[in-house]
């Protein structure tokens, strides 16, 4: 594995997640990677489209597939600042998602190995390679970051902003 590849790739998911709590979105960012070449990037959207399922990752799934022109990501590294959930890991495994790399497991939540695994499922017809750990302090910091700002501002009777 080339890890230093690995960590600039996820700095480019972590400005994603940047830039989704700027629109006072919880910061988690994603990009997927086609031959060194990032061929989408999309932060979470959430509040902004007012839409449950406008998750990073569902978002820059649906910008790869459009960028090369076919639903199958057979050859697509998706890199994701946080575990995805249920539905994103779904959505990995039915476009063929060749590897999906995350820096902050989710005990709660996480699809791909902490809550659940629905990227290897026992007799599945497509599995998606996983790896996990990569600028892990550094993500987990941005997400405690944004949550402690939410409950700051909680307190002190201003809402984040879209809530
Ligand atoms: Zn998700």
């Amino acid at each position: 594995m080339d890890f230093s590849s690995d960590e600039y790739y996820m700095r480019k998911a972590m400005a994603e997640a940047a830039a989704a709590a700027e629109r006072g979105e919880v910061p988690v960012g994603a990009v997927a990677v086609l031959d060194r070449t990032i061929i989408a990037k999309a932060g979470n959207m959430v509040e902004q489209l007012k839409d449950a399922t406008a998750h990073a990752e569902m978002l820059a799934i649906t910008q790869a597939a459009n960028s090369i022109g076919d639903w199958r990501l057979d050859r697509v590294t998706l890199y994701v600042t946080k575990e995805p959930c249920a539905m994103c890991a779904g959505a990995m495994v039915n476009s063929h998602l060749k590897k999906v790399v995350f820096a902050v497991p989710d005990a709660k939540y996480g699809a791909c190995g902490s809550a659940l695994n629905i990227c290897d499922i026992p007799g599945a017809l497509w599995r998606v390679e996983t790896a996990s750990g990569v600028l892990q302090n550094e993500c987990l910091e941005q997400l405690q970051a944004f949550f402690k700002t939410v409950r700051t501002r909680k307190k002190n009777g201003f809402l984040p902003e879209n809530n």
